[in-house]
């Protein structure tokens, strides 16, 4: 299953790009293999898919110690700050940068490991109350702020968009993050480079692949429903 579903993905992805004249090689597909086992993340491997997503740090630290090395974890979830250790010289980005007491600990332990930590900055474009991340209005400020610590390095930025019935709902969503990473780039902040852009999930990725996404985020559409019924 994980394998046709790959192909499924792929293939739109393809077409996306076609579509609006980019090449493939500019969109990296994460594959979102939160609450899902060992072997399927396996068998995404075993089709080429080097780029996994995880939103739980232990999840993360605990799936990296079982697997094959050259797999590279995307930490794209809510991360608390006395969890950042778990992570830090695990994780080959953190998507979801809102806070300066989230930076300012991720400094810290990336000074510990001697490490430089790539980083994206969360935006809550749609504004919705119940998601993290920087209003769009205040980010130029938040960068410049992040921007000073010398063991994160931001790469860009990351939405998590609503949940809407069509794609095409969170077109201008999309569009309004791009348009920010172009105004924020204009400003050629010290130690800031804008050219990543994570958004796009299996509802939507394609739509956000027409808008510029570097990174689509892709959990359901490949692994299936995800069965959170079991959990204590
Ligand atoms: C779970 C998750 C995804 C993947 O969601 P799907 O709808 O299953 O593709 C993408 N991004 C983040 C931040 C997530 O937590």
């Amino acid at each position: 299953m994980v394998k046709e579903n790959l192909a499924d993905v792929e293939r739109r992805i393809q077409e996306a790009c076609a579509r609006s004249g980019r090449k493939r090689s500019e969109v990296t597909l994460i594959a979102v293999s939160k609450t899902k086992p060992v072997s399927m993340i396996e068998e995404a491997a075993a089709e080429g898919i080097v780029d996994f997503g995880e939103n739980k740090p232990q999840e993360l630290r605990d799936k990296y110690e079982v697997l094959p090395k050259n797999l590279r974890w995307h930490m794209i979830g809510n991360l608390q700050r006395n969890k950042v250790k778990y992570i830090i010289d695990k994780a080959v980005m953190i998507h979801s940068l809102g806070s300066v007491e989230l930076a300012q600990t991720i400094e810290k332990e990336a000074e510990k490991h001697d490490l430089l930590m790539p980083v994206l900055i969360e935006v809550n474009v749609a504004k919705e109350p119940s998601k993290g991340g920087i209003f769009p209005e205040d980010a130029e400020h938040f960068i410049r702020e992040v921007s000073v610590l010398p063991h994160l390095k931001i790469k860009g930025l990351m939405t998590i968009a609503p949940i809407v019935g069509k794609p095409e709902d969170n077109r201008m969503v999309f569009r309004a993050l791009k348009n920010l990473s172009v105004d924020i780039d204009r400003k050629n902040i010290d130690n800031v480079d804008m050219s990543e852009l994570s958004m796009g999930m299996t509802g939507d990725f394609e739509t956000a692949v027409e808008e510029g996404a570097t990174f689509v985020r892709v959990g359901t559409g490949i692994f299936g429903e995800r069965d959170y019924g079991n959990k204590a």
